[in-house]
């Protein structure tokens, strides 16, 4: 088995890799033993605060940087991170748990954000309209909207950062990040391949801080802060909403999931096993579009049931840098207690174990935060697991039986993020596409995340969208100038 990290970052600010005001730091632990494997920096108030301050200094010379200079470097970083891929992957294993292979894949999809918003760098087009008076002319500037901060979750260190950042800095803003202090790790070296690209000092700037209600307090209540991008929990999402009222602060969040995935009798159901396995199992189930109900047409149950069973049991399950690791760790012992409440209660409440369903303690597991993959029979609406977000490696399987009753069920839901379904007949593709409430919808497909598609929820998942050709809205402010005494042609 490749060894863990270990390896002590900084804050960077300013340009400047430093410690935290004070010098406290905090350990960095690997979830598959518990062992350390790095520290960051205890950033304080007067950090942040210094990070707003060389992001506001950065401002002006970066949305004046040509829009062509600014994808150079974005371009230049995606390359960087590609060289490092493997000390970027190997980091992100050994503080977040996931199989390398699946931290790998992470570092070139969070590169791709870097790629795909150096394109949209250069094509930031405003408009004209057509004259209502023809002695005046309406222009419409797109502009950054200045400094920004974005606050990232630990289950996609890398991604869910690039996918922050890229369009920020593609727009001309400057930012300050603020990791989740389980992940900083691969934050710092993500950062690094940022400032070795080019970037001028302050463009972009790391804090990190286990206090992390106290990092968003100083942002927004910093009135140099014009926009925050959150990725997490709902919970969360909405104590910022609070926050964000007293300046009018733009938001954008990304919040929970909770994903329908059906299979209707008509799948190939073997295209739909990997799909809900890739959707379900990946990073431990520990995705905010992962699947958390299944639901399977009657005529194809069992069927299902009985493939997806012979491929889910032997999931290799191990530490995330041991060859052939399917299954890591969860975050920490709080998601297999979750994952454990959600199983314990379903069962209580009737449904039946096909596969796994206890925690992983023995040996090599002794440590760690380990859960077996588990399969649920005949979940209901009765249960938890039915409207709560599990993030952890258990599928539940509902039967239905017509097209009217699943959308309902699917629907029935608080979150609207990801969805999924599998079927053969094209009438109904389209249809389910456009009844299903979510804000992503896979059609014949388990992974649907990439770099040039809108990604985001709508109900309690969150608004705004990242990736795609509109995720750089959410970096640019509409403008208009009126301009009078043109005169007609
Ligand atoms: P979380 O607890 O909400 O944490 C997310 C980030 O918020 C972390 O950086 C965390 O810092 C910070 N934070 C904690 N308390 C805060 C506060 N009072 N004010 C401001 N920031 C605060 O979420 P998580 O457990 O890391 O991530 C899992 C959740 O994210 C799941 O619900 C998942 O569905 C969602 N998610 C959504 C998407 C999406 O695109 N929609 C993508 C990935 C994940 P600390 O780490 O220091 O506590």
């Amino acid at each position: 088995m490749a060894t863990t990290i270990n390896l002590d970052e900084h804050l960077l600010i300013g340009g400047s890799w430093i410690d935290a005001t004070g010098g406290a730091r905090f350990d960095v632990t690997d979830p598959a033993t518990g062992n350390k494997v790095g520290s960051m920096p205890n950033g304080t108030e007067a950090d942040v605060q210094a990070a707003i301050d060389a992001a506001a200094a950065a401002l002006p010379g970066w949305r004046a940087t040509p829009a062509i200079q600014r994808a150079r470097i974005l371009r230049k970083a995606a390359d960087l991170m590609r060289e490092r891929a493997d000390e970027i992957a190997t980091a992100m294993t050994s503080e977040q748990g996931k199989a390398l292979a699946e931290a790998k894949g992470e570092v070139e999809y969070a590169a791709s954000f870097f790629e795909w918003f150096a394109g949209e760098a250069e094509r930031i087009y405003g408009e004209i309209a057509p004259p209502m008076n023809t002695n005046n002319r309406v222009l419409v500037l797109r502009q950054p909207v200045g400094v920004v901060a974005a606050i990232t979750p630990w289950n996609f260190p890398a991604a869910m950062m690039t996918r922050k950042l890229g369009p920020a800095m593609a727009a001309g803003c400057t930012s300050v990040v603020k990791p989740a202090s389980a992940t900083p790790l691969t934050a710092a070296l993500v950062l690094r391949c940022i400032e070795d690209a080019g970037a001028p000092a302050g463009v972009v700037n790391l804090v990190t801080s286990r206090d992390a209600g106290m990092v968003a307090k100083t942002i927004f209540s910093d009135a140099r802060v014009r926009k925050i991008s959150f990725t997490g929990s709902t919970e969360i999402g909405k104590d910022l909403i609070r926050a964000s009222a007293d300046q009018v602060k733009r938001l954008s969040l990304e919040l929970g999931g909770h994903a329908p995935y059906i299979i209707f009798d008509d799948a190939d159901l073997d295209e739909a096993v990997e799909g809900l396995i890739a959707s379900k199992y990946r990073n431990a189930g520990q995705t905010c579009v992962c699947a958390n109900r299944a639901f399977v047409q009657r005529g194809v149950y069992d069927a299902f049931r009985d493939k997806l069973k012979a491929k889910v049991e032997v999931m290799k399950v191990g530490h995330g840098l041991a060859e052939g690791t399917v299954i890591g760790p969860l975050i920490d012992s709080r998601a297999v207690d979750k994952a454990d409440e959600h199983v314990q209660d379903a069962i209580a409440k009737g449904a039946t174990l096909v596969t796994g369903g206890q925690r992983l303690t023995e040996g090599e597991f002794a440590k760690g935060a380990f859960y077996a993959p588990t399969i649920l029979d005949g979940v209901t609406r009765e249960m938890d697991i039915f409207y709560e977000e599990t993030f952890g490696p258990v599928a539940g399987l509902t039967v239905f039986d017509t097209e009217d009753e699943v959308i309902e069920l699917a629907n029935d839901s608080i979150y609207g993020l990801a969805s999924y379904f599998h079927t053969k007949d094209y009438a109904r593709l389209m249809r389910v596409a456009e009844r299903l409430e979510y804000g992503i919808v896979g059609a014949n497909a388990g992974i649907i995340s990439a770099a040039n598609a809108p990604f985001g929820g709508v109900k309690q998942s969150g608004y705004g969208r990242e990736g795609g050709s509109v995720g750089i809205d959410e970096y640019l402010d509409v403008k208009y100038v009126l301009m009078g005494a043109v005169g007609t042609v």
